[in-house]
């Protein structure tokens, strides 16, 4: 049986909610929409979410409730999936990319403050692998500027910055519950912000712009029926189905997060003296909610050893070719050699399989692999 690199992990009782969700009068914008967005906001430490349906949208739809638009520039990390920076072209905005640390591979403070600007409407940052990145030196540094700080936590739902859960830090957090992501719903995401208009914005972009309340309306005596649009919207609604599935999993989510602790714990045990290769770094203050395992892969030697344990049955995925190599980035002007550091770490990098439902049999596979294939 192949290992993939990252899965879901479903029980009985995750079954038994969705069944149940199935026969309830509502199956979308229903209750459990509410009840998983307030689990979300308890988890994540703030007043209220939004679920949508997907990391994507969710990305999406904070950027129309921020308010990102055309002549606004976002500086975000190359060294991430596309969708963080895609949805903000999609908005209209300009995006330019900020270098990485290193060895975390989250977006370098310095290198954002380098490319503040009087333009510059968002900051975003990726918590690579679930670790997050240097929320305390982000800030001030948005903020000084006017600017919003979102943290796309697509990979760090369950992590903690300073003791803090992520979600209550940046201005703006987006999560993804795609069936390798920490938590799953299948497809589906949520938005958590600490402004509540910008909460209600991407609500409200959430479903086609529809303004429902009299008091907000441009004609309120129209009649009962009446809702308006304001503002263009679309269709993001996460059905109470898949809302289900989500309050279901996150009442797993400590358990997961150990579960997790323990695959990393197990794989540094096992390949910390493997030589040409590089483990992932972990700051002191941090605790990750690891949804990754990247290990870097010295001497040019990364596509052999990946080509090599894909051979084997493990199915190891690169995290991430940098967001400005893809075509449509260099079609806009983008050049390659622009963020050395995120190049350098993509040309080495290898993500091991890494899922709360690992065992450990499968995982002793994996890391003997890897001894084998780097010739340790
Ligand atoms: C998965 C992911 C997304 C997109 O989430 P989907 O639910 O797949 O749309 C965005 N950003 C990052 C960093 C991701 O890992």
């Amino acid at each position: 049986m192949p290992i993939p690199y990252g899965k879901q992990w479903v029980s009985d009782e995750d079954v038994a909610s969705v069944a149940a969700s199935l026969q309830d009068d509502w199956i979308t914008m229903g209750p459990r929409v509410d009840q998983f967005e307030s689990d979300i906001a308890r988890l994540a430490g703030t007043r209220g979410a939004v679920a949508v349906t997907s990391g994507t949208a969710a990305l999406h739809a904070a950027y129309a409730g921020i308010g990102v638009g055309h002549g606004d520039e976002v500086i975000t990390t190359p060294l991430t999936f596309v969708a963080t920076a895609s949805t903000a072209v999609m908005r209209g905005a300009s995006v330019t990319f900020a270098d990485v640390e290193p060895d975390t591979g989250n977006i370098d403070p310095e290198s954002v403050r380098a490319l503040m600007s009087p333009k510059t409407r968002v900051v975003s940052a990726v918590d690579f692998a679930g670790h997050p990145a240097e929320l305390d030196l982000l800030l001030p540094i948005a903020h000084d500027s006017g600017a919003v700080l979102l943290e796309d936590a697509a990979h760090s739902i369950g992590s903690d910055y300073r003791e803090k859960p992520v979600g209550s830090i940046a201005d703006v957090t987006t999560f993804s519950f795609f069936p390798t992501k920490n938590v799953t719903t299948g497809e589906g995401g949520a938005v958590v912000a600490r402004d509540e208009g910008i909460l209600e914005r991407t609500r409200r972009f959430r479903s086609h712009g529809l303004v429902r309340d009299s008091a907000l309306q441009r004609y309120p005596d129209e009649g009962a029926w009446h809702q308006e649009v304001h503002e263009f919207g679309l269709n993001y609604r996460l059905p109470d189905i898949l809302c289900a599935l989500g309050i279901s999993q996150l009442r797993r989510i400590h358990e997961f997060k150990e579960r997790r602790q323990t695959i990393f714990d197990r794989y540094v045990a096992g390949l910390q003296d493997v030589e040409g290769i590089t483990l992932p770094a972990h700051r002191p203050y941090v605790s990750p909610m690891w949804h990754l395992f990247p290990i870097r892969v010295q001497d040019g030697r990364r596509r052999e050893v990946f080509d090599r344990l894909r051979s084997q049955g493990i199915i190891v995925q690169v995290n991430y070719i940098p967001a400005y190599w893809h075509p449509v980035f260099e079609d806009l002007g983008y050049r390659r050699g622009m963020c050395p550091n995120a190049e350098e770490y993509y040309r080495e990098e290898i993500s091991l399989p890494m899922f709360a439902s690992l065992t450990d049999s499968d995982q002793d596979v994996v890391i003997d692999a890897v001894r084998t294939a780097v010739g340790a």
